[in-house]
């Protein structure tokens, strides 16, 4: 029987009745043979909630510390639902991130999984059982527990599916959410948006890190590099849902697949400073060291000094500035300032590598609402504008009105998240 890693996310583990609810789904999918791992994220808005509170202790708490606080809110959720699987009978075991095997890189905030020991997981399966993991934590081989970054959970999931080679099986990682597929934009800021039946790796991966919150980045990485199928599917209903995979022909036909809108985007700007040869790599080492993700770097020659500003998100900000100004200390020279309420919003599709024209019309569309552009950045398979945080909504809506997304393009059907219905 195939393997399946079953993910759900925070809203849909977000009181008990939902926790039974996804239990007996669970539970179902056992009784009919499939060997299923769980991953299971905090419960609700907890992760905001530790969050809010570990600052009422610590205005900027220490990174180390604040991961042993939000680590609690999925060790609650899986204790919680193991408990509710066996009230159904079905024998389950709550494991911790360092529990299942998921080794990190020791980086506290924002750690990158390295490997997974799935011994403990195999015996489990092969018990009989199934075992409920903790998603968004992992253990380094210090023994330091660290979270993945906001999100993370996804990526634990497909992390699993991988090492248990569920593809092997004729298994794949199913991502359970409050929204039934994946869209043409966020569709509660894009009402008209659209669902996309299948997407592609690469699209997916361009769109979720360019703020389509749908998905954790790393957890589509994870998945095309070891060939995971992800199904990301409404945890409370049965609707098809959309199927991450590789990239088909007919994906080329269009375009644009989707739009996405980072929010909370801040800059670092460094002036006065000489472009001697060793500079960029010095600075961008320094961020990497530390697994901080830039966005755009910008760099223009001022006379005898130059400019390089990047994009960072809101919460890596501080990190960020705080490294900068570690480097330009050691340099003697450099003048550092930061800014904050920008946005992004950008335009994805594989089918850009065959269309012309698809960047004017995007910049057309922005000017039509009397958006101003601060920066442009682009790949094969992306636009991107910066603009201001306050323009972000109406620009998202702008550009995917444009490119004739939420048409019915794509075999749509009605929006439905949990705040729609509300
Ligand atoms: P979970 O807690 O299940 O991980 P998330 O809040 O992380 O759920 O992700 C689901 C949310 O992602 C949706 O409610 C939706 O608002 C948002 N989202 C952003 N972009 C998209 C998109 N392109 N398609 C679907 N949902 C999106
Ligand atoms: N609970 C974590 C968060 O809120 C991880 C996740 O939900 O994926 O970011
Ligand atoms: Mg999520």
């Amino acid at each position: 029987m195939p393997t399946i890693v079953q993910k759900f996310g925070g809203t849909s583990v977000g009181d008990p009745e939902r926790i039974m609810r996804v239990a007996r789904r669970v539970a179902k999918a056992r009784e009919a043979g499939f060997d299923l791992v769980v991953v299971v994220s905090a419960m609700g808005h907890t992760t905001d909630e530790l969050i809010a509170l570990a600052e009422r202790v610590s205005p900027i708490p220490d990174r180390r510390e604040l991961d042993m606080v939000m680590a609690t809110g999925e060790q609650v959720a899986v204790g919680l639902m193991a408990m509710a699987l066996r009230e159904l009978g079905c024998a389950a075991t709550s494991l911790t991130g360092g529990q299942a095997g998921i080794r990190t890189d020791g980086v506290h905030g924002r750690s990158r999984i390295t490997r997974i020991e799935s011994g403990r997981l195999g015996r489990l399966l092969s018990r009989g059982e199934v075992p409920v993991v903790a998603g968004f934590q992992g253990i380094s081989d210090d023994g330091e527990v660290t979270t993945l970054g906001r999100g993370g959970s996804d990526t634990t999931a497909v992390a699993i599916a991988a090492a248990l080679r569920v593809a092997d099986t004729g298994g794949c990682c199913e991502i359970y959410t409050d929204v039934d597929g994946v869209y043409t934009a966020d569709p509660r800021i894009v009402r008209s948006a659209c669902r996309l039946p299948r997407i592609s790796y690469e699209e997916m991966l361009e769109l979720a890190t360019l703020g389509a919150g749908v998905m954790h980045p790393r957890a589509v990485l994870f998945g095309e590099k070891f060939g995971v199928p992800i199904h990301v599917r409404h945890s409370q209903k049965p609707d098809p849902g959309t199927m991450i995979a590789r990239e088909s022909q007919a994906m080329e036909e269009l375009a644009v697949v989707g739009c996405a809108l980072k929010e909370d985007l801040g800059r670092v700007s460094i002036r006065q400073i000489r472009n001697t040869i060793g500079l960029q790599g010095r600075i961008f080492t320094a961020l990497a060291a530390a697994n901080i993700v830039v966005d755009d770097i910008m760099q223009t020659e001022q006379g005898e000094s130059t400019m390089i500003a990047f994009t960072v998100e809101h919460g890596d900000l501080g990190d960020a500035k705080e490294i900068v100004a570690g480097t330009l200390a050691q340099l003697g020279e450099g003048e550092l300032s930061v800014e904050v309420g920008l946005a992004k919003v950008s335009a994805v599709g594989v089918g850009m590598k065959v269309h012309a024209g698809v960047a004017s019309r995007m910049f057309r569309a922005l000017a039509e609402v009397s958006i101003p552009i601060h920066n442009i950045t682009t790949s094969e398979i992306k636009i991107s504008c910066i603009i201001d945080k306050a323009d972000g909504h109406k620009a998202l809506e702008a550009v995917h009105r444009t490119f004739g997304l939420g048409l019915g393009s794509h075999a749509t059907v009605a929006m439905q998240t949990d705040q729609a219905r509300a």
